[in-house]
């Protein structure tokens, strides 16, 4: 029979969705790449996560993104979980795997990874993040995995800050310690890679974290989580110090573009994912 008419449905549920702009993202793909999918962005309620995957998969979606606030509420409605978001504990992809069942990914800390190996090498380096929310917590499981040998949390929040550190020291071969954010932070020496995961600069590109630039220095690659405006003052800081930096931008498009692949099989084109954010968020020039 023939599927002409038929496409394969993706898509993402959130509360609130309507400015997540990653359907614009996805959607540009498929259409670059010749797919017949779609991705619908989906408002959906905490009372209705349960209905919403039972509706998923009553009509053979193929994957379906998870934002907030369902990162952990919808793991109870999937058959399993892939390693690294069973550690994490949150999902924020899911995929429809060969034997029909609905396992749980998380691709915001691969992203951030996939972004910074393609500019060092990171098997026994040492890591700082900033921040120690969700974000945080898929970036520095991710760190461990690749081989990161020590993390530094710093954080605002002595609990949060705690818990991250545990879960890394219990779940991964990797080596955290909690530093309390009190005071103006030094970025230790032999820092190798400094992670932005707070929510400073959201929004406000002139927000400026709470660090002695005299201690960032050009050999630390630096990436910041802060996705629109791209160019937060973290990353004109680092760049003006001759850093390599990562952007918020780059980070989103390389968690779209493992969910792709995840989905389709197909490596996506990221230039075309970048530039369709770029556009629908304003920011092409
Ligand atoms: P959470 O709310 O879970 O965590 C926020 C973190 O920011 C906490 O550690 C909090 O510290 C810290 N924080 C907030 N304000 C300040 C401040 N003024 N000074 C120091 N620390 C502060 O959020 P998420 O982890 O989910 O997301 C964090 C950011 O990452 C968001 O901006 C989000 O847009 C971005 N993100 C980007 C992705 C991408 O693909 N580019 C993917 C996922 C997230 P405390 O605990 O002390 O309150």
């Amino acid at each position: 029979m023939s599927a002409q008419f038929l496409h394969q449905i993706t898509g993402s549920f959130s509360q609130p969705s309507g400015e997540n702009p990653t359907v614009a993202m996805v959607e540009a793909a498929y259409r670059h790449h010749g797919l017949p999918w779609r991705y619908i962005n989906c408002d959906v309620a905490p009372a209705d996560l349960a209905a919403a995957v039972s509706g998923a998969r009553a009509m053979g979606w193929v994957g379906f993104n998870c934002s907030m606030p369902h990162k952990v509420a919808v793991i109870q409605h999937l058959d399993g979980l892939a390693p690294s978001a069973q550690i994490i504990g949150a999902v924020n992809t899911v995929v429809r795997n060969a034997a029909g069942k609905w396992i749980g990914e998380n691709t915001d800390g691969k992203g951030f990874v996939q972004a910074l190996r393609e500019v060092i090498d990171l098997p026994g380096k040492t890591a700082l993040i900033l921040g120690a929310g969700g974000a945080a917590r898929a970036v520095a499981v991710e760190l461990a995995l690749a081989g990161v040998t020590r993390i530094d949390v710093v954080n605002r929040s002595a609990t949060q800050g705690e818990s991250l550190v545990s879960l890394i020291n219990e779940r991964t071969s990797a080596q955290a310690h909690f530093r309390a954010w009190d005071a103006v932070l030094q970025i230790p020496p032999g820092t190798g890679v400094l992670v932005n995961t707070t929510s400073v600069g959201l929004g406000a590109p002139d927000d400026e974290l709470s660090i002695d630039w005299g201690s960032l220095h050009a050999g630390i690659v630096v990436a910041d989580a802060i996705p629109n405006p791209p160019r937060t003052h973290l990353v004109r800081t680092a760049k003006a110090k001759g850093c390599i930096t990562i952007d918020g931008l780059g980070i989103l498009v390389n968690q779209g573009a493992i969910a792709f692949r995840l989905w389709t099989g197909v490596e996506a084109n990221r230039g075309v994912m970048r530039w369709a954010l770029e556009r629908v968020l304003g920011l092409a020039g």
